[in-house]
């Protein structure tokens, strides 16, 4: 098996690099420490077409396969993992749009959500729990050419946007909670939509991540997704594996930059007469970071390159998220002690990975509910 990028993808991931590291690393820190919204990025990343990377070229967008999208989602990250998230959800609504919606739903929001235009964002977990999916109480009933969405939904990222993908039930009685689940699309605008509150974060700062609040939304029933109810969890489900390999890109990506950081570092300081590095226990940090940062990359590209040859790849994107978040997080703080008293101040980016890594473990399905999808995908593969 190889998953070498090929000289097309490579370009483009480099272009992408050379986009970051010019015109946005020098602004990080101070947009991360203002939690400050960097519209630089999203300026530049409508002009590279970054919001349609993944949408078909039929639609406007530039048609990436998986692995482009993740060797790119790397790059982003290694700058600034919240850089990534402006189009992370946003992609997985519009691949909900092209693989659920009707052909008039695909004309009228996909081109404009390549072009950047309509940004979207999914509206999916609720105060009372994000795991279970199924368990969410916001409600949509139909009234006339419309149906009137009540409830509220927690932790929304992209918030600052005019488009989402909202699940809510429209069964109140279904046979299993699964069932009676219909996703939406809705937009800003219009009486009973709020963004109730911003939320405060430890980490992932400069980009919002909100509660929003529907009292007697009135959405048309062109908007429902698809042409019937009742499909919103399977079309949710199906966005996932999108969803969690670009969660592990992101964690390779941010490893990456706590490596580079790690091993520089590790040259220019010295002690008792040497640079660090030759400590042999500073020496195994290095080692590890740099094995597990192989080993998150190769995960990520063959969870990309199964999905892109059109197989069913969760068993691979949920070890893929689980294994570089987990790294991602482990070497964050590891990172940290390589640069010692540095590594504690706001000088230095380390800190900023050891903030920004927890949410990895979180996101796109927190790593214990992965845990349990793996199992029950290897019970499945190893059936007796
Ligand atoms: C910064 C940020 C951005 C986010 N952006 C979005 C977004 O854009 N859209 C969106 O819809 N959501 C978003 N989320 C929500 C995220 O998807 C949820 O936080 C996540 O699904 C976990 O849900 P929860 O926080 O309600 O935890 P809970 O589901 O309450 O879980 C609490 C703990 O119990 C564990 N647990 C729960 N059930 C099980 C089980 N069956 N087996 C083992 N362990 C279990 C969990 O792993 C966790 O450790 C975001 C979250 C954060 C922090």
């Amino acid at each position: 098996m190889s998953f070498e990028p090929t000289e097309e993808q490579r370009a483009i991931a480099d272009t992408v690099r050379k986009f970051c590291e010019k015109e946005l690393r020098p602004h990080v820190k101070r947009w991360d420490q203002e939690d400050t919204y960097p519209d630089e990025a999203l300026a530049g990343f409508r002009e590279m077409g970054l919001f349609g990377a993944t949408i078909s070229e039929e639609h406007g967008g530039l048609g990436w396969d998986t692995t482009t999208y993740a060797l790119v989602i790397m790059e982003i990250a290694g700058v600034w993992m919240s850089l990534s998230g402006i189009i992370n959800t946003h992609l997985i609504m519009a691949h909900a749009v092209s693989s659920f919606g009707t052909d008039e739903q695909k004309k009228r929001f996909l081109p404009k959500m390549a072009s950047g235009e309509k940004r979207g964002g999914l509206a999916l977990s609720e105060s009372r729990g994000g795991s279970d999916v199924a368990g969410l109480q916001c409600r949509a009933r139909p009234d006339g050419d419309d149906y009137v969405i009540d409830g509220s939904k927690m932790w929304i990222t992209n918030s600052d946007g005019n488009t989402f993908f909202l699940l809510a039930r429209t069964d109140p009685d279904p046979s299993s909670k699964h069932q009676g689940i219909s996703g939406f699309i809705i937009e800003k605008g219009g009486a009973g939509f709020e963004v109730s509150r911003n939320i405060s974060k430890l980490g992932y700062r400069g980009i919002p991540t909100s509660e929003l609040t529907f009292e007697g939304f009135r959405v048309p029933k062109e908007n429902l997704l698809g042409d019937e109810e009742g499909q919103g969890f399977y079309q949710v489900m199906n966005g996932l594996e999108l969803g969690r390999i670009n969660v592990a890109a992101r964690g390779a990506g941010m490893l990456r930059a706590a490596f580079e950081d790690s091993i520089r570092y590790a040259q220019e300081r010295r002690t008792f007469g040497k640079p660090i590095w030759e400590h042999q226990l500073v020496g195994a940090k290095l080692t590890d970071m740099a094995t597990d940062l192989e080993a998150a990359k190769l995960l990520v590209l063959s969870a990309a390159s199964k999905r892109d040859s059109g197989e069913r790849c969760d068993l691979e994107a949920s070890m893929a998220k689980l294994f570089a978040s987990r790294a991602c997080a482990k070497h964050a703080l590891e990172a940290i002690h390589v640069h010692g008293a540095f590594g504690y101040s706001t000088e230095f980016d380390v800190e900023r990975y050891y903030r920004d890594a927890p949410l990895l473990t979180i996101g796109e399905g927190t790593n214990e509910i992965l845990s349990t999808v793996i199992a029950k995908a290897l019970a499945r593969k190893y059936a007796i």
